[in-house]
């Protein structure tokens, strides 16, 4: 039995351009969509660490006067989702600490599955903690360790964490980044040339980031390995041995824009070959192929190429309303699927429609969504699922709900098709998604649909000890 730690997040550094804290700005505003609670950004000047972080969008909190408290050519920046209960500020990353390293400052992505352990550990050693996050609990093993600079502590802390890290770290005089030797979640490097000469390097969770301050994507920062940029340039090293990767198949699914580039690989060409395996397997004679915006709008269009049959925009999103999943209660989150969605009766009446979407989770959203299509005078209602049924939490940085939640935990997929009220339901096979992102190296997480965990995991309480500030 174990429980899982909900963290969804966006992270960004860049070292050496003399509006870093602007950059930082606008990569966090390109990935918005893996976080809307908080944001925050650090940057220094080489002396200083200056923080800002509150809760809210990117765009609304980072006004040209708050960025010009933000000076320094080096910067992180970090956007988080979360879920119910603990929306507050204390959670809003970067988090700052003065330690015998000096300043520093992490931002992170994913979830440390020892936390609790390692907090426990620590404490015994004498460490007081402010709050429990498992982030909290890198910085003190890199305050404890007796190496002198931030990246020899880190060589060492590193190797005590298990589980997902994607991590940025700034110190008074470097950018430091890295990525746990599974790889779960994305990280990834680019360079900037500057026009008075000079490099300078960024990363980001997603290369959306990159285009958007036309920074040049380089290459993925490699599981188990730590990249410094610092005044010496960009040195790359391995903190870990190699390991058999376990990317985040759902980065592809659902999580990455399709504009990004993740773990090497083009969003968007996925998505639409997860619609074409989703056609192959599950074909059905019907007159349109409708997405739901924007999750299935790729892989819709996919499964319209592949099967012949036309691709409609029969539901229209009100793209000035957050994801319907971010409402923290249910009654919330079924109004609003009403509020971000609308059919378009002309497209819809008396039509046989394929309707098709990325997941089903909790199988709410979905039931609204058939109801709404069938209201509309759709005379057939078919509902595609661009991945396998969703069976398993994630406790590797996706929000998931728990296990009882999950409405294909617990019922046959004829079951959820009656719960939804389709006229029929075809989920893509797990061998179809494996194909979609061409994994035939296994070097993907399928965690969420196989219940087989790529790492040892720990128990219960030592997730609940870390659970509070997350
Ligand atoms: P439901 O089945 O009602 O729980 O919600 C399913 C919908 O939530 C799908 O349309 C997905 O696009 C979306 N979704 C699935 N997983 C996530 C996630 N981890 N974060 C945000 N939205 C998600």
């Amino acid at each position: 039995m174990f429980d899982k730690l909900h963290e969804e997040c966006g992270v960004f550094a860049i070292y050496g351009h003399p509006e870093a804290s602007n950059l930082a700005y606008l990569g966090l505003y390109a990935l918005q969509h893996r976080g809307q609670e908080s944001a925050g950004i650090c940057s220094s000047e080489g002396r200083d660490i200056h923080c800002h972080k509150a809760m809210g969008h990117v765009a609304d909190i980072f006004t040209p006067e708050v960025l010009a408290d933000l000076p320094g050519d080096r910067a992180i920046g970090h956007t988080r989702y979360s879920t119910a209960g603990d929306t507050v500020l204390a959670n809003a990353q970067p988090f700052s600490v003065t330690c015998n390293k000096g300043r520093i400052a992490v931002a992170h992505n994913g979830n440390i599955t020892n936390a609790g352990e390692l907090r426990r550990e620590l404490e015994r050693e004498g460490s007081i903690f402010q709050a429990s996050s498992d982030t909290e609990v890198i910085l003190h093993l890199v305050a404890r360790s007796r190496e002198r600079t931030l990246a020899e502590a880190l060589r060492e802390a590193l190797l005590e964490l298990d589980g997902a890290f994607s991590l940025v770290f700034l110190s008074q005089d470097s950018v430091i980044v890295a990525r746990d030797p599974n790889g779960f979640r994305p990280l990834a490097i680019g360079r900037m040339e500057l026009p008075e000469g000079g490099t300078a390097w960024v990363f980001a969770s997603e290369t959306c980031a990159f285009d958007l301050i036309n920074a040049v994507y380089v290459s993925d920062v490699e599981p188990g390995e730590m990249a410094i940029a610092g005044p010496q340039g960009l040195q790359r090293e391995r903190f870990a041995p190699q390991r058999a990767r376990s990317q985040c198949v759902f980065e592809h699914v659902y999580f990455s824009r399709p504009d990004s580039i993740v773990f090497g690989r083009s969003v968007q060409h996925s998505r639409e070959m997860m619609g074409r395996l989703l056609a192959r397997e599950h074909g059905v004679d019907a007159d349109v192929v409708v997405p739901v915006p924007d999750s299935g709008v790729a892989a819709a269009l996919g499964y319209s190429s592949e099967s012949g049959i036309p691709f409609r925009h029969g539901l229209i999103r009100n793209h000035y309303v957050g994801r319907t999943f971010i409402e923290p209660s249910q009654s919330i989150r079924d109004f609003g699927v009403k509020l971000k969605l609308n059919p378009v009766r002309h497209l819809l009446a008396g039509k046989r429609i394929v309707l098709v979407d990325d997941s089903i989770v909790r199988g709410t959203t979905s039931r609204k969504l058939v109801r709404m299509v069938r209201n509309a005078g759709a005379a057939e209602v078919h509902l595609r699922v661009s991945c396998p049924p969703t069976i398993s939490p994630c406790y590797y940085g996706v929000d998931t709900p728990d296990k009882n939640e999950l409405i294909a935990a617990r019922h046959s997929v004829e079951e959820i098709r009656q719960f939804v009220e389709a006229d029929s339901l075809g989920y893509l096979s797990l061998e179809g998604l494996r194909q979609a992102v061409e994994d035939a190296r296994r070097e993907y997480c399928y965690a969420c649909y196989t219940g087989d965990y790529p790492t040892e995991l720990i128990q219960i309480e030592d997730l609940m000890a870390a659970k509070p500030v997350r």
